[in-house]
């Protein structure tokens, strides 16, 4: 185990509000895997409002974020699943820093589309490190959400 000092200072370089770094490693010599908890066993039910600390099961997952100096970093996310006390209903908690069935951070794709604007995909491939068909589907399910949310409102 990596020591806690250094720890918390992956966690205050990563700064996800209610999460900590719980460790790291690398998996290959620019590829970082950090390792993240969420500090509370908390969450509220999407059904009732109620507050529950019932765990059902936790869905590990890897989360592509943007690179620290010249390393790849990779999150590796718990997304729990809670059962609630209250309705009896399953949900999974929501994450502030990366929405379902993404494998890439909010931050991330915020900074490659900004990146494709004020260049190109090449070049912002090139500084994220990611590929040109990684920004493709980036660019798609932004449009995805676009689109859905016009629907909404
Ligand atoms: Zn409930």
């Amino acid at each position: 185990m990596p020591s806690n000092s250094l720890l918390y200072f992956i966690t205050n370089i990563i700064k996800f509000e209610g999460f900590k770094a719980k460790n790291y490693h690398f998996i290959t010599d620019d590829e970082l895997l950090i390792e993240l908890e969420k500090k509370e066993n908390l969450a509220i039910c999407p059904h009732c409002n109620k507050q529950t600390d019932k765990i059902h099961q936790s869905h590990r997952y890897r989360v592509r974020d943007i690179p620290l100096s010249s390393y790849d970093v990779f999150l590796l996310v718990n997304r729990r699943q809670f059962r609630c006390k209250n309705c009896r209903k399953v949900f999974s908690e929501e994450l502030s820093f990366v929405k379902k069935r993404r494998t890439y951070t909010k931050r991330l794709a915020k900074k490659v589309i900004k990146e494709v604007l004020e260049t190109d995909v090449v070049n912002a491939g090139k500084r994220n490190r990611i590929t040109p068909a990684e920004i493709d589907t980036i660019l798609k399910e932004l449009e995805a959400d676009c689109l859905q949310e016009n629907r909404q409102t």
